[in-house]
């Protein structure tokens, strides 16, 4: 049997009359057998005595009667160790053979944990992304999940085993093995649970949940008890790195409820689901994200004159670099400034590629800047509230930090602002938006 994920034309009709649905303070309290996918990420299974702690958690949920699939990550901080020994190899090693290195980190814990989970009388078996049948693109080092054989899984949950799948891996057509990108396990496990139509995905990690703005950042920052899978999906694609953008995607697209817990502690947890809070006291702004990873380029003194967008951003989007934010003002004169960012990886090349079309169109320079970092306010609340963007912009005016480009999506305001006050701006944006928790208010 297989799914193709890309097919199934009717999410959400799996079992969604029995669905799971526990209080947010009951997680544990599942009533009646369910199949749960959970995913255990690097710091959840960073070292043998935490391995052995997740496969304490495994156990219960199996004594309890549930159905288990686990996805887990690599040891954390072993796919960075993998990185740097390639790198101290090669500048830039063949994207295959960084996939084949790569994808040995998620190996080593399903066969740890598979053992601990025998130590503890349950029967698991452990399996790579190619022995369960996860087909990619052949996109090294960011394929995409195209398909999955479920035969392998099924058997195993029939034979009453624990199936434990290595995230962020998966097989070309030609057995090639792939990877789906940093933190690409979420992923993993999102699509096993979709094509399993598994009642829950749950998401173990470092904190406990979704916050408001990273908890490393902001001391007051809370956790949500639930936010929906587009603010979610905003969150992720402007820097919340807390899920892979790519399994809430899938998530959404297949109605799968995703919960993100701690796998340190017992709690509720954040759930992600399709249902907006519509009551009046629903918060205007779910979350803040933020993103350091940009760069951003201008092409100073641009004839204003038809299709100069197109010149300068065109050679860019030919060589694969994304572009993000764009703002062209004019000067007068018959001149534009043109600013857009990217990658700050991308920032040398995409200016690189400039030079010549600069030369071409009469334009001034090409300036670059890779001190900027992106500030996002995120919330469905928005559609039906106005006065959000006049609340940033206050919030950040009143602690002098300057708005260097704007863009705006029907849930999100994005700010490009000088790196140096990135915390600063989201601390002032979270405390405007009162997101903070009463204790760092009061
Ligand atoms: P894992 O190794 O379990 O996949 P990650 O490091 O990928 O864990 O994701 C968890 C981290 O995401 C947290 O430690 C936290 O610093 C960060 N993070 C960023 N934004 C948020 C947010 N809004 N809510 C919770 N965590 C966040
Ligand atoms: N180990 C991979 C990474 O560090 C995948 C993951 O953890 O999700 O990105
Ligand atoms: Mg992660």
């Amino acid at each position: 049997m297989s799914v193709k994920l890309a097919t199934i034309t009717k999410p959400g009709s799996h079992r969604a009359m029995n669905r799971v649905k526990y209080a947010p303070s009951q997680l544990q309290a599942i009533s009646r057998m369910a199949l749960i996918v959970q995913k255990y990420g690097g710091t959840s299974v960073g070292s043998v005595e935490r391995i052995g702690a997740v496969a304490d958690r495994v156990a219960r949920f199996k004594s309890e009667g549930h159905d288990v699939v686990v996805v887990v990550s690599a040891m954390s901080g072993e796919t960075n160790r993998l990185l740097a020994l390639a790198k101290e190899i090669q500048a830039n090693p063949a994207p295959r053979e960084l996939d084949a290195l790569l994808s040995t980190g998620e190996k080593v814990t399903t066969a740890l944990l598979s053992m601990a989970l025998h130590e503890r009388d349950v029967r698991a078996r452990s399996y790579s992304g190619n022995q369960v049948g996860i087909l990619t693109d052949s996109a090294h080092n960011k394929a995409r999940i195209q398909d999955i054989k479920l035969d392998t899984l099924k058997s195993e949950l029939d034979a009453g085993g624990v199936p434990v799948v290595a995230g962020f891996q998966g097989v070309d057509v030609q057995g090639n093995v792939t990877t789906l990108g940093r933190g690409g396990s979420d992923t993993t496990a999102v699509a096993l649970a979709a094509a399993l139509k598994a009642d829950e995905c749950q998401i173990y990690t470092d904190v406990d949940g979704v916050y408001t703005t990273d908890p490393r950042m902001v001391d007051g920052a809370r956790r949500l008890d639930h936010i929906t899978f587009e603010e979610m999906l905003e969150m992720s694609s402007m820097g919340s790195k807390v899920l892979q953008i790519r399994s809430v995607e899938f998530a959404g697209k297949y109605k799968v409820p995703l919960r993100v817990l701690s796998s340190f502690e017992e709690g509720p947890g954040t759930l992600i689901s399709t249902e907006e809070d519509t009551s009046m006291e629903a918060p205007v702004i779910a979350g803040i994200a933020f993103n350091r990873d940009e760069a951003k380029l201008t092409v100073i003194g641009v004839p204003d004159n038809p299709g100069m967008a197109y010149r300068i951003l065109g050679p860019v989007g030919e060589a694969n670099i994304e572009v993000d934010v764009i703002l062209q003002n004019s000067r007068g004169e018959n001149e534009t400034d043109f600013t857009f960012t990217v990658a700050r990886s991308d920032m040398d090349k995409a200016a690189q590629l400039l030079t010549p079309v600069v030369a071409e169109l009469g334009a001034g320079e090409v300036l670059t800047d890779d001190h900027i970092a992106k500030v996002s306010v995120v919330g469905v609340g928005m559609r039906s509230h106005s006065g959000v963007a006049a609340t940033m912009f206050k919030a950040l005016a009143d602690v002098g930090v300057n708005i260097q480009m704007i863009s705006t999506s029907e849930i999100k305001i994005s700010v490009i602002i000088e790196e140096k006050y990135l915390e600063l701006a989201v601390r002032s944006l979270h405390s405007a938006f009162g997101l903070d928790t009463v204790e760092t208010t009061a």
